[in-house]
């Protein structure tokens, strides 16, 4: 049910959006201003977003399979990153044609026209992201949220550039058409890079603070006393899974069955103080012979990185 509303709300922001890139084009035809191109760009930036997002929302519903045992979320990585890079190549372009115009002269026509187009795309994507802010907060969707983010963002590039058209239109100072241009492009380039970022620090595992944060706050608080310690805990989150592992340490002389209700119990407190959803793997040792056991295991690794994670 609530995956309904999610993917409803992503196919409304993409018939939305393609409808207020239209209009932001044909405000581009009608004034051939640069300021009106960056927004415009901004549109097509946001378009991208809306279809990796759909794209991304699709494959990470899958359910794990035969070929994909850990699900399908981590793609959203890829996704964003070359969401990422597309916007960095568009904010270089925009820079580009702007400083052509600057060096040749050209100059923005027809701006009651570009004002009132662009004011009407702004009017569209004011009313989409407040929908998308709604239905995102309401089914605490980050994929729905980011968008609505993105979309109100939108909004502001284009009373920007509305601003722009209605300073040339008064002080003639055309200029200002590329220079408006350059920093909306330098904007939309920063975002790329906080997409690439975004990509780049998934695809290494980076730790996620506030996930640590959760886990660690339940083995120093409310670890099961037949618990003697932990170590290696080890944990990554991709999409709204996280994977954690740590190894806990009994008595050696604890039953099988006891330890594992008592590591099953730690389990449950931590997949239910995470965010989202958590797959806990424990690794049971007994603390009086766990070193000696382990023993075995040295050098045993090519690549001796590893030895020393363990
Ligand atoms: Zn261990
Ligand atoms: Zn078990
Ligand atoms: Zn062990």
């Amino acid at each position: 049910m609530v995956s309904n509303t999610v993917k409803n709300a992503i196919r409304i922001s993409f018939a939305v959006s393609v409808v207020s890139f239209l209009i932001k084009f044909t405000g581009y035809l009608v004034t051939g201003s640069n300021a009106v191109l960056s927004d415009m760009a901004e549109s097509v930036v946001h378009l991208l977003a809306v279809g990796f997002s759909m794209y991304g929302v699709y494959l990470s519903m899958k359910p794990p399979d035969e070929e994909h045992p850990y699900g399908h979320e981590r793609i959203e990585f890829l996704a964003v990153g070359a969401e990422g890079s597309v916007i960095i190549i568009a904010g270089v372009t925009i820079i580009y044609q702007s400083i052509r115009h600057m060096v040749l002269g050209l100059q923005p026509e027809n701006l009651e026209e570009g004002i009132m187009v662009v004011a009407a795309a702004g009017l569209v994507n004011l009313a989409l992201g407040t929908y998308l802010m709604y239905t995102g907060k309401s089914s605490k969707n980050n994929i729905i949220i980011g968008n609505a983010r993105h979309t109100l963002t939108d909004v502001w590039t284009s009373g920007g550039v509305i601003l722009t058209l209605v300073l040339i239109r008064w002080t003639n100072f055309t200029l200002l058409d590329s220079l408006v241009a350059i920093a909306v492009a330098f904007y939309i380039m920063y975002e790329g890079y906080n997409l690439v970022r975004f990509a780049y620090r998934g695809i290494m595992d980076e730790r996620d603070e506030d996930q640590d944060r959760r886990i660690r706050e339940v083995l120093e608080n409310r670890l099961p006393s037949e618990i003697r310690s932990w170590h290696g805990l080890r944990h990554r989150t991709a999409g709204r899974t996280t994977w954690v592992e740590l190894h806990v340490l009994f008595d050696k002389d604890i039953r099988l069955e006891e330890a594992h209700d008592v590591g099953t119990e730690l389990e449950r407190r931590i997949m239910t103080s995470v965010e989202g959803d958590a797959v806990v793997t424990l690794h049971l040792e007994p603390e009086q012979t766990h070193e000696d056991a382990h023993e075995k295991l040295k050098g045993t690794y090519e690549n001796n990185a590893i030895d020393k994670m363990m």
